[in-house]
This record gives C-alpha cells, structure tokens and sequence, in this order.
C-alpha cells in the first residue's frame, strides 16, 4: 500500500495547494493519507460542499505544473520564518525542532510545505483521478481544546476505474448507513441531554439487540458457560492492580463520591471484575475450568470528535467470558470458542478471517509481563489457527497490553471488513491478582484465563448488520415480521383476526389500520422492509386466505394462514437468510 499512501499524500498537498491560492487568508494544517483516501485540515477556511468541485478544478489547473516533489532541508529559524503566519506549523516545527528532527519542505509547482517525505515522483502525470469527497469539523490534533478546524476528505486512484468502483461502493455505503437506516427504521436515537455517543434503543433498536444477544445466550449456556453480573463501577485500585489504571485510564470516566475520596471508575471491560468472583473462594483443579459470561453495560471516554453513530459510542456492552482453566485445558478450550464462533458468523453469512494480534516488538513499554511468555503464546495462537485450518494474518502492534489476540476480521455486504470476535490466552492478570488453585499434588497453581468475545459489543454489531443486510432483516430478526393490509375498512376485522392469529403463534406481526390507498400501505410497509404482507380484501375473507406478498415485491398469491404460518416459522426457527 505504499504507493497508494504516496499518491494519496501526494494529493493532499495538491489540495492544500489549490484551497491556499483560492483562500490565501486560510491556513493549511496537516493532512496526512487515510485508509480510504485522504484529507487536509484547514484553519480560518469557511466553506460547504458546494465550494468542492471549484477546488478539484483548481487542483487539476494546478498540477499541471507539478513536475516533482523537490526536497529542501531547513533549519528550525527557516522554516519558522516560512511559516511565520501559521501558528499550526509553527507547533509542528517546535516540536520537531524539539525532537531533534530534522525539518523538511516540499515544493511542487509553487506550492511549499512543512512535510517528512512520502510522494509520488510524477505528479502531473500520476494524479489524475481523483475526487473531493465531503468537508467536516475536526478539532486541532484531535483534542476538543483546541480550535476546530475545516476538513476537507478526498480520495485518489491510480485509474478511472478503480475510482469509479470505489464512488459507487460508497454510494451504496451511503444508502445502507446505519444512522440513516437507524433513523428510518426507527431503531435507535441520540438526545443532547443525554450526552454524545450515548445511544437510546426504541422498542425495535432494543428487541433486535435482544435477540442477538439471546442467540449467542443460547449457543453458550449448552458449552457450560455461566452468566455472571457485575456491576458497573470498581475502584481505581481493581484498575490499578489490573494494569488498566497505567495504561488505560485516559480512556475510562472517573465517577465522584459525595460521601468518600475514594476514586472509582465506569468499568471499561469486565475482566478485572471476574477475577475477583473467581478469588472469592477457594479454588480446586477440579473446579476447572470456570466459565463466566456477562453482558453487563461498559464505558469509555471517547474523543468527542471520534463519536459517530453506533459505530463508536461511549457506552456498550459485550458478550464477554472468561474463562479460569489449566494450562492443559486452554487448547481445548479455545477450539470450543473457535467453533462457536464458527457457528454464528455462519447464521449472519458473515466470511471472516483471522488476525493474529501481536506485540509491536518496537515499542516493548506498550505490553505487560515477560517477553518470553509473549513468545510462547504469540507461537501457541499461530499453533491454534494451523490446527483450526483458520485462514489468518500477522497483526503487529494490534495485541492489548497484557496478551496477544485472536481477533475475527469478518467481511460485511458490501466487502468491507470489521474486527468482531477476539480470543485471548492471557498469564498476566492471574498473576497480576495472584489467583491460584490447588493442583492434584496439593500445590497452590495459576490458573490461565483466556478473554473471549464472538460477536464482540452487540451495540456495534447491531451497526454493522444494520449495513450489511441494507436493513432488510432476515426474518428471525425482523422487529415486524409480518405487515397484514386490509385492503378496506370493510375488511379490517379480518385484518385483526390473522393478526391476533400470528401474534398467538409468536410471529411478530402488525396490521395496517390506517385510512389509506393499498398502493400507500404497500409502500410503506416496503419502505421498513417487513419481509412479508398479508393483503386481505373480501375474496380473501371469504375464502379464509391471504395474499402474500414479500418485501422484493413478489406476489404468491393467496395461501392458507395456517400454510402461511407453517412457512415463517420455518424460516424463523432455521434462522434461515433469505
Ligand atoms: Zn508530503
Ligand atoms: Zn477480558
């Protein structure tokens, strides 16, 4: 991906480039490449999206005339002179200048700025194909402290083609967004007096969390796990025993006492917690292996410009275990996750793969414990995928701070990826809160406690099925499972009575009351995606029947209601995906 980083980068100067001859009173910032293309922040701009295509014309006159990216080494009194006016880059040279660094500019046409290197050599003649994308707010270096600035994201190929693949897969990003649909579909909503990145599940938001929720409940009370429930504030001393406290707290909500100058903390995960259920008596290697499961609410204190939708959220839950075992049992163990796992990726038709979370061997202070029980079990989760068949990837700098990871990477609708469940062998915390249990020969032992989530924080899971079915349900989660519209008020009792019927046999069903024109009822019930309607007029009255019809908009014609009902439970209780 290097040179896709380097023609994105290269770009984002162009755009500095052409915002800075449009607006010579703005200020450019930084404006690095991003996963799906780039952007460039801006001080004292003021601009909406309509002022975008004016830019892109401005970048295509410009790199014309961008032969190369010319490199000039600067002292710090140089390049602060250059930048006089800019007190964004000013902080950016003390820094380097701090750092030791030595501080480089790149010119490319007339264009000049502050910047390490990464470029493409041809610049007029390799960016081409390009396209401005949106302008948002972000803050200064990220921190609500400082001054928002103007955004503008864009992105950049090395050929029309792959453009044009790329703006079409984001238009129906766009269509399928989880807080359109959410909105829409009446699912979930926010409240400035509730607060940022804390979201409130309506009736349907929190049933379809329910139900994936009791799904995987389901699935895991049959492997002999056991639900647990914690609650949601500890003191800072669990966290400080923990290692969360030193590495972690920036993230966590300090909560105040009006009565004590105790310190406590919203609970960020529910490890540390169980451990202290597991120290809570004695433990014999028989008792092993303990599994603990808890869906309990957690918090973390999010940057507030990183909030967004339900994708990153200040408040959520997990379908969090932990399980207490041998050393010996940990294989078996995480083979029965693996497959549980397996089985429920399966259900949602989800293809998936493996990332296996490592150490950042650069960066040591970052992790926890000694070295060489990382190598041991960097090796033993390698081991594990080859013996699973897993189909898996090194992820350097990706394990928490205490131990590797197994993190499922699953692949939504539309070809996007998304970490969803993680396994994790983990020696630190047991020894950390000193858990022991009492071996065979009578010796006082550690037990090992693998961290295991499947479909990791249902909140954010309910996001990424929301995009990945479009909103369009299978069945089984369908909030409204069945729309019955009566064709006209003469035939709306009927209308009540297949209702009641299908209510009685459990299937989520609604009738159409309303005063309206078929056409009107069909349209909307489409419109919330119910899988299927159930016209009923006076033939079908008569003849004790419904014409089905589902949401793509094909007619069955008219069947029994009991053949009906017979049909949905089917494809309700097989969890069936179309
Ligand atoms: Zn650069
Ligand atoms: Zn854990």
């Amino acid at each position: 991906m290097a040179n896709l980083d380097n023609l994105r980068h290269s770009t984002s100067h162009l755009l500095a480039a052409a915002v800075s001859s449009l607006w010579p009173k703005s200020k450019p910032t930084l404006g690095p490449p991003i996963d799906d293309g780039f952007y460039y922040d801006f001080a004292d701009l003021t601009i909406s999206e309509e002022d975008l295509a004016k830019i892109e014309t401005k970048m295509r006159e410009l790199v014309k005339n961008w032969d190369s990216f010319e490199k000039i080494e600067v002292t710090p009194e140089q390049a602060r002179k250059e930048f006089k006016d800019n007190p964004y880059k000013l902080e950016l040279i003390d820094e380097f200048a701090k750092e030791g660094q030595k501080i480089t500019f790149y010119e490319s046409g007339k264009f000049l700025d502050l910047c390490r290197g990464g470029h493409v050599a041809k610049p007029k003649d390799e960016i081409k194909h390009f396209k401005l994308l949106s302008v948002a707010g972000a803050y200064w270096r990220g921190s609500e402290k400082n001054p928002m600035l103007t955004r503008i994201y864009g992105t950049v190929f090395p050929s029309q083609g792959e453009l044009d693949n790329y703006l079409s897969s984001l238009e129906e990003a766009r269509k399928r967004d989880h807080r359109k649909l959410g909105k829409e579909l009446d699912l979930f909503t926010f409240s400035d007096l509730v607060g940022a990145g804390l979201p409130l599940y309506t009736p349907k938001g929190a049933l379809l969390r329910k139900l994936v929720n009791e799904h995987v409940e389901s699935i895991q009370s049959k492997q002999g796990y056991s639900q647990v429930w914690t609650p949601q504030i500890a003191k800072a001393e669990l966290f400080k025993t923990s290692g969360h406290y030193d590495k972690y707290k920036d993230s966590m909500f300090r909560v105040i006492s009006n009565y004590s100058e105790e310190e406590f903390y919203l609970k960020p995960m529910n490890c540390p917690q169980h451990t202290q259920i597991y120290a809570s008596r004695s433990r014999s290697y028989r008792d092993l292996p303990l599994r603990f499961t808890d869906f309990a609410m957690l918090y973390r204190d999010e940057k507030p410009g990183e909030l967004s939708g339900l994708a990153r959220v200040r408040a959520f839950s997990q379908d969090d275990c932990h399980i207490f075992c041998l050393e010996s049992q940990v294989d078996e163990e995480v083979d029965r996750a693996l497959s549980m796992t397996k089985e429920i990726m399966k259900v949602y038709g989800f293809k998936y793969r493996y990332r296996l979370s490592i150490r950042d061997r650069e960066q040591p202070e970052k992790y926890i414990g000694d070295p060489k029980v990382w190598d041991k079990v960097e090796k033993w989760a390698e081991k594990i995928m080859v013996r699973n068949k897993i189909d898996h990837f090194d992820g350097p700098g990706e394990a928490t701070f205490y131990a590797p990871k197994m993190d499922l990477i699953a692949q939504d609708g539309l070809g996007r990826e998304w970490q969803l469940s993680t396994v994790q062998i983990d020696f630190f915390l047991p020894e950390r809160f000193k858990l022991t249990y009492i071996d065979k020969d009578g010796q006082e032992k550690r037990p090992v406690m693998i961290h295991r989530a499947i479909i990791g924080s249902p909140e954010r899971f309910l996001m990424i099925l929301i995009e990945h079915f479009g909103g369009a349900f299978p069945v089984w989660l369908s909030p409204v499972q069945v729309k019955v519209l009566p064709i006209t008020e003469r035939n709306l009792d009927y209308a009540k009575k297949v209702g009641d019927k299908l209510s009685g046999e459990g299937i989520r069903a609604e009738v159409d009351e309303r005063n309206e024109t078929l056409q009107a009822k069909i349209r909307d019930a489409q419109l919330t995606k119910v899988p299927y309607m159930l016209i009923v007029g006076d033939k079908e009255e008569k003849a004790g029947t419904v014409a089905k019809r589902d949401r793509k908009g094909k007619d069955y014609g008219p069947v029994k209601v009991e053949n009906f009902i017979a049909g949905v439970r089917k494809e309700i209780d097989e969890k069936s995906l179309d």
